[in-house]
């Protein structure tokens, strides 16, 4: 998704999400700082909340940055291995605040109300949306000798091993009642 951005002499930029805490040359020979994300967000008029945990982890996965530590979340030493896991977050939970605003839009605004399927439609364009299930990436460091264990595991486990990452500790709290999955049936 972009957002538009004013560089002082007037021009406009449309910058991506990825773009931001980056710089950008104006054709005037401005430096254009983009801010953060959020900032960006706001600028744009959405509420903060949209940057949810769930996009900050998604955000980490584009960068490289998950997994993280490059230990073995089971054994704690030093592993390559990573398994792929699933986090399934209702997706009710996430939208709630978006599901109160537009039944406020319902109530007291018509300009809101037709504003509000287009919001819809990029919501439903979201590819971390399937049904009324978000499903989030959570791939972790397991040694491949510990992996099978950890297929096997009870949620309970699952989560503390999950919860060894800062931000998936994060998102176990926001959505407490997530299930973990494998990517594969097995
Ligand atoms: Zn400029």
């Amino acid at each position: 998704m972009g957002f538009a951005l004013n560089c002082t002499c007037g021009r406009s930029f449309d910058v991506q999400a990825g773009q931001a805490g980056s710089t950008l040359k104006c054709q005037c020979g401005a430096e254009v700082q983009v801010p953060s994300v959020s900032k960006l967000r706001e600028m744009a008029g959405k509420a903060a909340y949209e940057v949810g945990v769930i996009d900050q982890i998604n955000g980490m996965i584009d960068r490289g940055e998950l997994p993280a530590g490059g230990v073995c979340a089971v054994s704690g030493s030093k592993t390559e291995d990573v398994m792929e896991i699933l986090v399934k977050t209702e997706k009710f939970q996430g939208a709630r605040d978006f599901r109160a605003y537009a039944i406020l839009g319902l109530l007291f605004s018509p300009i809101v109300f037709l504003l509000s399927p287009s919001m819809m439609v990029s919501r439903a364009q979201h590819p971390e949306g399937s049904g009324r299930d978000t499903w989030v990436r959570t791939p972790l460091f397991v040694d491949s000798k510990y992996q099978q264990k950890v297929r096997r595991a009870s949620q309970k486990k699952l989560k503390r091993w999950l919860r060894s990452v800062p931000v998936y500790a994060k998102l176990l709290d926001e959505y407490p009642q997530a299930t973990v999955e494998f990517e594969s049936g097995s």
